[in-house]
């Protein structure tokens, strides 16, 4: 087999254990006599699933009880634009902070359903920086507060949850969701896209408190309103089946594995491994982040040369270290270090790094 290690962005790794789980499981889930795709969403079997799977859920993040859990298509980017056809009124401010290439676009998507305030700007910084919380211009009349806690592009990281007084805070956890302990009562919503943290794309994580759900007033398709999924139980129509039934096999493999707080420990190790092989390289790697604002998923790292670009991916490629191409917008190289990533795979790559500078520095 050569299956390695994959620091892809998104779709990304999966826990070995899940895969290997759901292969054994493929043919004949439980006792259905058939696949988990193959059954109905609405059967006996598949509701007892999602129970479940909303429990472990809860169980894991400690979701308090007046929060909704939803399980939705069209990834974060459609959430972008019904967070803000739902939580805001035709006419309704809200307040932004653009810390990177996702917040930046999940303002821009809103801008047709609500008047986008910018309350913070990073882009100076070219996004290496985070806005410092003392410059943000809140409006206490904004029908919520939108920010990125992780910036899967440019590697920047909330190292805390932003004080915005009793506006709804709302976060687009897409990329680091589960990764550590989730303090659920100081967000309005939180929503993530699941390809990173929680299982395959096409499945959508929604966190939102019960009381914002009455706050649609605008004419809209039952799809898109927030209630409608809530009432129906994600079940308005046909969801992702398969998606789901992984999701639930992952939130089980980080239960086993210690929970969000063992998440979290292991991915500090990880990420301060990478990093202090960076900083100790002596300039032949960089990462421009100010150090506290670095995120523990995505690490963006230049060589000094970009011309040793394609040789260095080439030979990462040949040691087994998969996807470390930077995104186009920044070039380089990125190396994502989600909950899938063990250890080992983060020191197979410092080992690496360090060859290739002995061979070519
Ligand atoms: C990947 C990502 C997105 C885009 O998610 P889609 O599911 O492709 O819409 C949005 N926000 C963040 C922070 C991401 O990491």
């Amino acid at each position: 087999m050569s299956r390695t290690w994959n620091f892809a962005a998104g779709p990304a790794a999966m826990p070995e254990e899940v895969l290997l789980q759901a292969q054994t499981e493929l043919l004949e889930w439980r006792d259905a006599r058939a696949s988990v795709m193959e059954i109905s969403h609405r059967g006996k079997a598949f509701m007892a699933l999602t129970a479940e799977i909303e429990a472990d859920l809860r169980a894991l993040a400690a979701i308090p009880a007046h929060y909704k859990v939803l399980f939705l298509q069209g990834g974060a980017t459609l959430q972008f634009a019904l967070l803000a056809m739902n939580l805001a009124a035709p006419g309704q401010r809200a307040d932004y902070v653009l810390s990177g290439h996702w917040s930046e676009k999940a303002a821009r998507e809103a801008a047709p359903y609500v008047e986008v305030q910018m309350a913070a700007d990073a882009r100076a910084s070219n996004y290496t920086a985070l806005p410092p919380r003392a410059d943000w211009q809140l409006d206490a009349q904004s029908a919520y507060v939108h920010y990125t806690p992780n910036e899967t592009i440019h590697g920047l990281e909330f190292p805390d949850i932003p004080e915005v007084g009793s506006v709804p805070l709302v976060a687009d956890f897409s990329s680091s969701i589960l990764s550590a302990p989730l303090d659920v009562a100081r967000y309005g919503m939180i929503y993530a896209g699941a390809q990173k943290n929680i299982g395959p794309s096409g499945l959508t994580l929604l966190i939102v408190r019960e009381d914002l759900l009455a706050r649609a007033t605008r004419p809209m398709a039952s799809i898109f309103r927030y209630a409608e999924h809530a009432v129906h139980e994600s079940m308005l129509n046909t969801p992702n089946t398969f998606g789901w039934y992984l999701a639930g096999l992952t939130f089980k493999w980080i239960a086993r594995h210690g929970g969000l707080a063992a998440m979290a420990a292991r991915n500090r190790r990880k990420a301060d491994t990478l990093y202090a092989a960076i900083d100790g390289s002596g300039g032949f790697y960089r990462n421009p982040v100010e150090p506290r604002a670095r995120s523990r998923m995505n690490v963006p790292f230049f060589l000094h040369d970009a011309a040793l670009d394609a040789r260095f991916l080439a030979g990462a490629e040949q040691a087994g270290l998969l996807a470390l191409k930077g995104h186009r917008a920044l070039g380089g190289m990125r190396a994502s270090l989600y909950n899938a990533m063990p250890q080992q795979g983060v020191d197979a790559l410092v080992a690496f790094m360090s060859e290739f500078q002995r061979g070519h520095g």
